[in-house]
């Protein structure tokens, strides 16, 4: 089974999120679990989640992704936003841990003229306070386009934040294939060997959900403006052997092209028919 999905608007129930994805033959998604720009956490009805893990049993769903607020940054210069960071993850962890097998996933964020380094150690001490023992739901770190002094670009990177958090062993990654070409990694050209070195450098076990986006703009330019599938400098051949890879079989499939729910149940159709050719 493909599981196959999109980023879905949310500020509606989790249930009804999931009926969304039924109706755009989904069998995953992915949501905000916070207004994306806001730091106020949303109240999780305990009986809304409780009809959301039945559909998503009832239906067979793969995990599904709660991202991250693009406003949070661990790695900011100033303490306060790293501490609105902690804090908003923690919270959301807390709603996650409601819905057992999802993943939370975020962009490790921005050093802004701290370098690398210090970047990683300060993303490696938020996931140490907030990836406490209780918690079950597996948090992901995502590949970056490597945009400004953003984090993530390189695998290597990934990987020191993964060996500086003692929790390290309980982290995975998340690959965004219009972030890691616009990395210079060319998912278009050699999807082996990039997944060869994903796995040298990070592990192919660490991979736990993919975001298949076209790129408006070519290889390794560090950009990050995500184009429908087939409308970019990936295309639809190439996104199409991502989710066909035998090394990445079972995991979530996200779309997070620049489209509503109807154009992404369009291109979620269109990728299963081709899949089946
Ligand atoms: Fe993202
Ligand atoms: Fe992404
Ligand atoms: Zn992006």
């Amino acid at each position: 089974m493909t599981y196959l999905g999109a980023h879905l608007s949310s500020s509606r129930g989790f249930y009804k999120m999931g009926l969304e994805a039924l109706s755009m033959d989904a069998n995953t998604f992915q949501c905000f679990v916070r207004n994306p720009r806001g730091a106020r956490a949303k109240a999780a009805d305990p009986a809304d989640l409780a009809k959301l893990r039945e559909l998503m049993t009832e239906h067979g769903f793969g995990p599904i992704v709660a991202h991250a607020p693009y406003i949070m940054n661990p790695c900011s210069k100033d303490e306060g936003i790293r501490e609105l960071a902690a804090r908003m993850m923690a919270e959301d962890l807390e709603l996650v841990d409601q819905l057992p097998g999802s993943y939370y996933n975020f962009h490790p964020g921005s050093h802004v003229g701290q370098g690398v380094e210090t970047g990683c150690r300060q993303i490696a001490a938020m996931l140490d306070r907030v990836v406490t023992p209780e918690r079950r739901t597996t948090v992901l770190l995502e590949t970056m386009a490597g945009k400004g002094s953003e984090i993530g670009g390189r695998f290597e990177e990934l990987r020191r934040i993964l060996d500086l958090a003692a929790c390290g062993d309980r982290l995975g990654v998340c690959l965004d294939t219009c972030h890691v070409s616009d990395g210079g990694y060319d998912i278009a050209g050699d999807l082996d060997g990039v997944l060869e070195e994903f796995d040298r450098i990070i592990g192919l076990g660490r991979l736990k959900a993919v975001h298949i986006n076209d790129s408006l703009n070519p290889l390794g330019s560090h950009k990050d403006r995500h184009a429908l599938i087939g409308q970019g400098t990936i295309g639809e051949e190439a996104i199409l052997r991502v989710i066909a890879h035998p090394a990445l079989a079972g995991l979530p499939f996200l779309l997070e092209t620049p489209t509503d729910d109807a154009g992404h149940g369009e291109e979620i159709r269109r990728l299963r028919s081709a899949l089946r050719r």
